[in-house]
């Protein structure tokens, strides 16, 4: 029998974005010392926690150094080498385990464990050639993406096909190497669940979502999603299975695309709390973040049950070109919510914070948001 790791203890977080500063804010409410380790300093999550360690992950003594001065390590960033998890794991349980990093950290891993457990995946060939990609084209067909397999996210290292022409500029694009030659599909939307389970196999989702991207990059999330019932039920229930076939202990959001034929089919899976989950800290019973806290620290999960409809929009960097955002005029929208992650550089595509509004619809929500963020473009007292 494990036991439970409670309030007062130390939790360790290896990555320092904005996941681990609104785990860290989750833990701290309710009562944890939060640690966290990173190549940087003054992080996002450093500037929350109760210590900030700048090391890199390859350094293992000083990962074992941090082990010991914490209860528990889990992660807010997936590329993490496996390594870093096997030696802080000599010391504290790490949550989720490194096999669950190990295997979604790499594309192709993750899609032949997709596919041999039986999951709707995208059709996709792996590619380690410019012969084995033209093999896979034709296989495929065009259009098509091609992705690299490891480190890649917010659409870094992708390229898409349109003609078998594009071989060569997509092989160079993505840099060669190990590569997954994806089809492409005409989706009516994606969709995401994020869910969690707990050290006792409990498993609790908090429904579909709709997101919408832009140059790759989650945009806006809607909840719920408006899908069919239907739908909504198979999104769950592949969701549940995958988080049980991987035996994560944690949140893992698994990302979907529902084809205009009305197949779902899953995109790819982030073993963490995702940017798609944002919503449930203003418009949730129970966080992702706070869930994230209850399933490693083997605590019951709490209620996923939705207060309000609502919609998320991130904040990229792109909206500090013309000068720093009028907050002012966001924050007169009462039912909008701000969020910052405490980032000093802002660059086009980092994502800066993000919007959360709550309304009698969904609908309502998305477009009150919109209009919020069109808000910090304009001009005002700023
Ligand atoms: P990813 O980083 O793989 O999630 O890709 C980022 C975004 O690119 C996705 O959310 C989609 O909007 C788009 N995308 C990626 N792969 C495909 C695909 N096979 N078919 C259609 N759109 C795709």
């Amino acid at each position: 029998m494990t036991h439970a790791i409670l309030p007062g203890a130390t939790i360790g977080v290896l990555g320092s974005g904005q996941l681990g500063r609104m785990f860290t804010i989750a833990a701290r409410r309710m009562g944890y010392r939060v640690h966290t380790l990173s190549p940087d300093d003054d992080t996002p999550t450093g500037q929350v926690a109760d210590r900030e360690i700048r090391s890199a992950y390859e350094d293992l003594d000083t990962i074992r150094e941090f082990a010991r001065r914490v209860d528990l390590v889990t992660f807010e960033f997936e590329n993490i080498p496996a390594a870093t998890a096997e030696a802080a794991a000599e010391i504290v349980p790490v949550r989720p385990s490194g096999s669950v990093l190990y295997t979604t950290q790499h594309r192709l891993r993750e899609k032949n464990f997709l596919r041999e457990h039986g999951f709707p995946v995208v059709p996709f060939v792996a590619v380690r050639s410019l012969d084995e990609l033209s093999a896979a084209i034709a296989a495929l067909g065009c259009p098509a993406v091609l992705k690299t397999a490891g480190w890649g996210y917010d659409g870094k290292g992708q390229c898409k096909l349109a003609a078998p022409a594009d071989a060569a500029r997509a092989w160079a694009t993505v840099g060669g190497g190990e590569a997954v030659l994806e089809a492409f599909i005409d989706f009516d939307r994606e969709v995401s669940v994020v869910a969690a389970r707990g050290l006792d196999g409990t498993v609790a989702d908090f429904g579909t979502v709709w997101n919408s991207h832009a140059n790759h990059i989650l945009d806006v999330t809607v909840a719920p999603s408006g899908v069919a019932e239907n739908i909504e039920r198979e999104a769950r229930r592949i969701a549940h299975a995958v988080l049980e076939s991987l035996g994560v202990v944690g949140v893992l959001c698994v990302e979907f695309f529902l084809a205009r034929d009305g197949r779902l089919l899953v995109n790819e899976l982030a073993p963490r709390p995702h940017n798609s989950g944002h919503f449930t800290v203003d418009a949730s019973v129970t966080s992702q973040f706070e869930q994230q806290l209850r399933a490693i620290c083997g605590l019951a999960l709490g209620s996923t049950e939705l207060l309000r409809p609502a919609a998320m929009a991130n904040l990229l960097g792109d909206l500090w070109t013309t000068g720093v955002p009028n907050w002012q005029a966001a924050l007169r929208f009462a039912d909008v919510k701000l969020h910052l992650y405490g980032k000093e550089t802002a660059r086009p595509g980092r994502k800066m914070g993000h919007l959360t509004a709550l309304a009698a619809t969904a609908a309502e929500a998305r477009q009150l948001v919109l209009a919020a963020r069109d808000a910090l473009g304009t001009e005002g007292s700023r």
